[in-house]
């Protein structure tokens, strides 16, 4: 996917006049919201569980090179081989070699947001396979050609009269049952047109929520059990996870699934949670003949110990993306590359590049409700932060920008300046508003009274209110 992040401003802006994506929002915003607060409620030691599994990714980071050696180990212990990829390239030429080597026509795909991070579909196409999307969310975005918009919901952007119009246009398979006017109805045919994809395939591609490192195993989670189809009815099992993804124990793998279902869906447990162990074994009842994983790095090393370590943690629950009041505002589209919300605007600017993804660590407010909700406590502002002061350090920010901050940095250093020229501020907006008490337009905040007015500043500066109420306490 070529990444659009650098035009934030002119996609957030399509998106806020987009009828439909607007009503979109507004819907699932509130459900993921309410449903996660509820299931939090209902778990006491959710705080506990926080706390241990951020020291479980803690301490799996500090020795990645051990546990990914390991994992590698019990991969080939149990029949299946470990492909190792640090870039984009190297991880889609694995995945072809395997599918090139098992002779295969059709490719059956689970959702990986790695995947859309390597571009894999687009690799797997270009080399003349055919690859369908199993997951509901990403096959409508795939028969839409869009991107995902959401790291754990895909289609969310779209209202459900648009999905079925998308269907009934797009699907001409003898025997569908129509018309297409609730939820199941759309559901029930999706199952359709789905099951003979995957009975067609010959490879199935998979993401992997967690790795294991005691055991060689791969953990996902689904509510279709779309996943379990894509990996065991293919004659090969292609898995694809980043080298962060690793946990040392199934017991640590546990924890964090407690702490994934509920932060993402609000789910105690999601559907189907499947741990797929190497190609079917002589006694299986079925399962792939051959198992592959292939580690991604992309970048990953490089954050390991420097200033976005911390953004390793994360576990992909999307909780920060729905409590963020731009993504709420926007979607997921506006961010322009794969991973949208304050997760996204930490990771896009690192793995597109500062210079593309520039804009998306402006696009916050720094409210912090992100890092609140989020469930392995990344300081998420923290690190948005940190885009910034590097945008300055590489002098990436606007002559502008720089000048209006060189300028405060000057007054911030100077606090009696600084009190003296606020008063004098106040005073002069105070006298510029006149007996509105309010802007409709200013030089400097034109983005800002473009849509609404600029109320006068009032009651005194910060220092001077400050100063009487700690005077009265
Ligand atoms: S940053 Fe935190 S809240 Fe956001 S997706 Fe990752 S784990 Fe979830």
């Amino acid at each position: 996917m070529k990444p659009t992040s650098h035009a934030f401003s002119a996609n957030a802006h399509q998106a806020l006049h987009d009828t439909n994506l607007q009503q979109a929002l507004a819907k699932a915003g509130a459900g993921f919201v309410d449903k996660r607060r509820s299931a939090i409620d209902g778990l006491p030691e959710f705080e506990a569980l926080r706390v241990s599994g951020r020291a479980i990714k803690d301490h799996a980071l500090a020795n990645l090179d051990h546990y990914l050696l390991r994992f590698e180990q019990q991969v080939i212990a149990n029949g299946g081989q470990v492909h190792w990829a640090e870039t984009p390239d190297e991880a889609c030429a694995a995945v072809l070699d395997i599918c090139r080597a098992a002779g295969a026509k059709v490719v059956a795909k689970g959702k990986t947001m790695v995947g859309e991070e390597i571009a894999v579909n687009e690799a797997l196409e270009g080399a003349g396979f055919e690859v369908v999307e199993t997951d509901l969310g990403e096959y409508i975005i795939q028969l839409a050609h869009e991107p995902p918009s959401h790291i754990i919901a895909p289609a969310v952007h779209k209202t459900r009269a648009q999905i079925a119009e998308l269907f009934e246009h797009q699907h001409h398979q003898p025997g569908l049952t129509r018309p297409l006017e609730t939820v199941p109805q759309i559901v029930d045919e999706a199952r359709q047109v789905l099951r003979e994809k995957f009975l067609a395939a010959d490879v199935g591609i998979t993401g992997a929520n967690f790795l294991i490192a005691e055991t060689g195993s791969t953990v996902i989670v689904t509510n279709e059990g779309n996943g379990d189809l894509s990996a065991t009815l293919p004659r090969v099992h292609i898995v694809l996870a980043s080298i962060e993804k690793v946990v040392p124990t199934l017991e640590d793998a546990s924890l964090l699934l407690r702490l994934l279902a509920r932060s993402a869906t609000g789910q105690e447990t999601t559907t189907y949670t499947t741990f797929f162990t190497g190609p079917r074994r002589a006694d299986d009842a079925d399962g792939p003949d051959a198992f592959h994983v292939v580690l991604v790095d992309n970048g990953r090393s490089q954050m390991l110990g420097g200033a976005y370590h911390e953004m390793l943690r994360c576990i992909r629950c999307g909780a920060c993306l729905n409590h963020c009041p731009v993504y709420g505002a926007v979607g997921g589209h506006a961010y322009g590359w794969v991973y949208p919300g304050p997760m996204g605007a930490v990771l896009t600017p690192l793995m597109v590049g500062l210079q593309e993804g520039r804009p998306l660590p402006n696009a916050s407010t720094l409210c912090g409700r992100c890092e609140e909700v989020c469930p392995m406590s990344i300081p998420l502002p923290k690190l948005l932060r940190e885009h910034r002061r590097q945008e300055f350090v590489r002098r990436l920010v606007p002559p502008r920008s720089r000048w209006a901050l060189a300028v405060w940095a000057w007054f911030a250093r100077r606090p009696r300046h600084y009190r003296w020229s606020s008063l004098l501020a106040m005073g002069l907006l105070g006298w510029l508003a006149g007996s509105r008490g309010r802007f409709r337009s200013l030089p400097f905040a034109q983005a800002w009274t473009a849509s609404r007015d600029l109320p006068a500043p009032q009651g005194g500066t910060f220092m001077a209110q400050w100063k009487r109420r700690t005077r009265h306490d």
